[in-house]
């Protein structure tokens, strides 16, 4: 371990290290801008309402933002002094830019208020705003600025693709050679780290919260009654709800409540130089430089430049044995011994890129902890099966995160809900299955990615798969392309001999578009297989399983023997998820949910239960059961080969749930298709999975049978209509919105959650709907999150879409206002830098089996 500036007189090219002990600065910083230490507080409480444990940037932010909403008996317990983890020496860089789609408001409202932090709070915060460019040096570049220029067109962040002679006007001190374009944020720029801090803290206090320093939690004890007895050196604490956000640390006190939080501390570097003439004699400051392709970050650090690389992944350093021993006692404020040679492929880029770089003598290297969790996003939220106890952990970003997180974790918790959708940081993503090999892997993976191309559909590979493949992983793994979901692995697409079955991601169609196609026409023409074992599954039994069910969905609850699709509300109406709910022997269910929302929605179930005193029995059987689905006019014939039970459509009705033998194997069959084609989901034992695969497929040779994957099932279900939680329907959206009314029954008698708020927003009237869009384009389809343009301005988004393989054009389902939303109406989607013509269509594209079979009827023709 070592101080900053230890290590003198090391050469790196004409690179001299001159050293400079102490704090690393915050950047441009002007002298004697930083805020002394708060002096810490004699006071001690023995109840809280909540317990922050951390009073890095994250803890400390959380914990201002509760006391400022009117949280009363708000406790930070922080071991040694604040920011004494990560946050001491962070490079600072804050950024409006984010690839994803929700935490570009997180970045939003961090920078928004540290831009009025000092005003509020009388503490100097340093932050600077000269803007930030991302270079292109690639064609596949510019197509991946173009692709978030469009996700980012219908938010609040103000950001544009410029030409190089822009950025050289920006950036003079570029060697401009193989610039092609940047991408630019204005506003973005760095914060002093510590400052923050200690201006969070001073409002912290001036609200009311107590931070209380050095307070090392030692152990946390549950009570029967959800609260919490936080134990300290210097006395215990009663506490409603604890909040861990003890950064490097996070685990070890994941541990003192029985879990294994899945996260791995990095090591980071960054190199500081001292004054560069030609820095120096720059008029205005110059904006933060991302080199994707170089793999590093850079700004200007007073007269002279900050420079950090992030390494390859063969190449980075984790540090594993704080995993395997802990942290070592005593680390706070230390670092790492530098490694030059680590980043020496990096140096060299930035010297070309930026060639005054070349005579700068380097005054600091930080090389420093951040702690990663395997997608390298943070965990934040309340952590499913352990009561009261929320988490703010695994930032590998937390300077430009915590003023947002802090916020939205605070309206949570005193509001009940999360206020807007961020599924991705939900901590309950992860779960048994995330294994510290499997963390490392990923982290390692993660630290290596910070810069490749995010393309469409990404896929990533290390550590997969994990023990908790599917029982046909090994008969399907050389057939097709797999993707990730929750630790399981599912077919995306299949292909044939001779097909090219590389992963070859792209912004435009790509290598899987053809092979997609054919499986689309297998399910629609013959019979296909799907394995659909990833889903989450319950089972919910007790003497008041139909009154908490009635509490928590807003559908009726289905007779016995039926099935029907039902979603949990938010207190305030919106979609908090939607599962496929089975009634199967009085008062005893099957819930079904998809493969990411799995403890997202049994912490849900639970707390519910609990909180109502309800008394049920819940048990997660996802593990346990593995499920196949068949759907295609020649389901019936292929399953009907199968079993004695009559399948026919008058005696195995559409949403009908039965238990019966396949061959001899026990299943539960719901006749369900997400296809929308005839179908059954078949549920049975995981151990089952090859045999009943097995006898299916021989079974269906006469008729042809085949796999498909998710794909396909996605171009299915998008010309059928059905909305998919997590993209048409979330917590920022309201089920009528969402066109999802069929389902959401105000009439029904219990007072189900939400119901009230619905009502209300009902009788307000709608300012948005979803609507379905066809769109013709040459090759590329929309993915959901793209731009809708109306009358030259942005007036909506879409939020999925795929190629119809039905009418040949693209299909995309995207919110616009109320006005635009009638069939026949014209709007433009915005597709890599195009603007395509778009026409709101009837829904469905494509009638779902069931409604062509009614329609049939109907017209007195006979049924299939
Ligand atoms: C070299 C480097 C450069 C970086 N640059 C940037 C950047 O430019 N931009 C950016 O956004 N992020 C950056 N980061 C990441 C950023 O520093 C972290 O994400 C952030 O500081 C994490 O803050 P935190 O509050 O979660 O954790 P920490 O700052 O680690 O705080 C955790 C606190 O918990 C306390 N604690 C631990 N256990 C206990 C216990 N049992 N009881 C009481 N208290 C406890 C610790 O003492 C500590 O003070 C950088 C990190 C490094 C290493």
């Amino acid at each position: 371990m070592l101080r900053p500036g230890a290590q003198r007189g090391l050469l790196l090219s004409s690179l001299r290290l001159q050293g400079s002990p102490g704090r690393p600065r915050s950047a441009c910083g002007r002298q004697g801008e930083e805020n002394a230490p708060l002096s810490a507080e004699t006071r001690w409480k023995d109840r809280a309402e909540t317990v922050i444990i951390g009073g890095g940037c994250i803890g400390v932010s959380l914990a201002y933002h509760l006391a400022k909403a009117g949280m009363k008996d708000v406790v930070l317990l922080e071991k040694s002094e604040l920011t004494a983890g990560s946050t001491w020496h962070a490079a600072g860089l804050t950024t409006y830019f984010h690839p994803g789609i929700n935490l570009k408001k997180i970045h939003y409202a961090s920078i928004k208020l540290y831009e009025k932090l000092e005003e509020e709070t009388g503490q100097v915060v340093g932050f600077h705003q000269p803007g930030s460019i991302r270079i292109a040096t690639t064609p596949v570049r510019v197509d991946e600025f173009k692709y978030q220029m469009t996700r980012t067109g219908w938010h609040a962040t103000e950001q544009y693709i410029i030409e190089p002679e822009k950025i050289q006007e920006m950036f003079p001190l570029l060697n401009m050679n193989k610039i092609l374009a940047g991408l630019y944020n204005p506003g973005d720029g760095h914060i002093d780290p510590y400052s923050l801090t200690m201006a969070l803290a001073a409002g912290a206090r001036k609200y009311g919260a107590l931070l209380k320093y050095p307070a090392p939690v030692t152990s946390l004890i549950p009570r029967s009654d959800g609260t919490w007895d936080v134990e300290t050196p210097q006395g215990s604490m009663r506490a409603n709800r604890i909040v861990n956000a003890a950064g490097f640390w996070a685990r070890e006190v994941g541990k003192m409540v029985g879990l294994e939080h899945p996260l791995i501390p990095v090591q980071h570097q960054y190199v500081v130089t001292s004054t560069i003439p030609e820095v120096k004699a720059l008029k205005r400051e110059l904006p933060v430089l991302r080199d994707l392709e170089g793999s590093y970050y850079l700004r200007q650090e007073r007269d002279g430049l900050l420079f950090g690389p992030y390494e390859s992944q063969e190449k980075m350093k984790v540090q594993d044995s704080w995993v395997t021993n802990g942290v070592p006692p005593g680390f706070g404020k230390e670092l790492f011994e530098s490694d030059l040679d680590r980043i020496m492929e990096h140096v060299e880029a930035a010297m070309e890129m930026v060639p005054v770089l070349k005579k700068a003598d380097i005054i600091n290297i930080v090389n420093g902890p951040i702690t990663y969790s395997p997608d390298i996003l943070p965990m934040v939220g309340p952590h499913q099966g352990v009561r009261n106890y929320w988490v703010a952990i695994g930032f590998g970003y937390g300077i430009i995160h915590a003023g947002g997180v802090g916020k939205y974790l605070s309206d949570w918790i005193l509001h009940g809900e999360p206020p807007f959708d961020l599924i991705e940081l939900d901590p309950n993503r992860y779960g048994k299955w995330t294994t510290t090999q499997y963390t490392e892997a990923k982290a390692r993976e993660s630290y290596g990615f910070n810069n490749i191309v995010g393309y469409p559909k990404e896929e990533r590979f290390a550590g997969r798969p994990t023990q908790r493949v599917s029982g046909l992983y090994k008969i399907l793994e050389s057939k097709c392309s797999m993707g990730f979901h929750a630790g399981w692995e599912q077919p995306h697409w299949f292909y044939k001999p001779g097909q090219d079955s590389r992963y070859r991601p792209s912004f435009r169609r790509t290598n899987w578009f053809e092979p997609v196609g054919s499986e689309y026409k297998q399910v629609m023409q013959n019979v296909g297989v799907i394995d659909l074992s990833p889903f989450g599954k319950f089972n919910i039994k007790g003497q008041d399983s139909v009154r908490l069910l009635d509490h928590l969905f807003a559908n009726v609850i289905p007779k016995v023997g039926f099935t029907n699709i039902s979603h949990m509300l938010t207190p305030k109406g919106r979609v908090y998820a939607e599962l496929t709910v089975s009634h199967q022997t009085p008062g005893e269910f099957l819930l079904i949910t998809g493969s990411g929302s799995e403890l997202h929605d049994l912490r849900w179930i639970e707390e519910e239960a609990v909180n109502g005193g309800y008394d049920v029995e819940i048990k997660n059987i996802t593990d346990e059961l593995g499920v196949l689905g068949i759907a295609g006019p020649h389901a019936r014939k292929v399953l009907q080969k199968l079993t004695s039970e009559d399948l026919s459509d008058d005696v195995f009705k559409f949403l009908q749930t039965k238990s019966l033998k396949v061959s001899n194997i026990p299943v539960t069959a719901i006749r369900i298709s997400y296809t929308g084609e005839l179908g059954w989901e078949l549920y049975h034992r995981r151990e089952d999975s090859v045999a009943l695969y097995d006898i299916i497929m021989n079974a269906g040779q006469e008729e042809g049978i085949d796999n498909f994957g998710t794909y396909a099932m996605n171009a299915l279900r998008l010309e059928k209509a059905f909305r998919a939680w997590g993209s048409e329907m979330n917590c920022d959206t309201n089920p009528l919105e969402a066109g999802l009314d069929y389902f959401i029954k105000l009439n029904k008698p219990a007072d189900f959650i939400g119901k009230q708020a619905l009502k209300q927003i009902k009788a307000k009237g709608l300012k948005r709907r979803l609507v379905c869009l066809t769109l013709a384009t040459d090759d590329v389809d929309p993915e959901g999150n793209e731009s809708i343009w109306y009358d030259g301005k942005v007036v909506g988004n879409t939020t999925s879409g795929s190629y119809s393989y039905s009418v040949q054009k693209s299909l995309a389902f995207a919110y616009v206002p109320v006005e635009l939303s009638k069939v026949g109406q014209q709007v433009e989607v915005e597709l890599l830098g195009t603007n395509y013509p778009a026409t709101v269509i009837q829904e469905p594209l494509v009638l779902t089996e069931p409604a062509r079979n009614r329609l049939r009827k109907k017209n007195g023709k006979d049924k299939i």
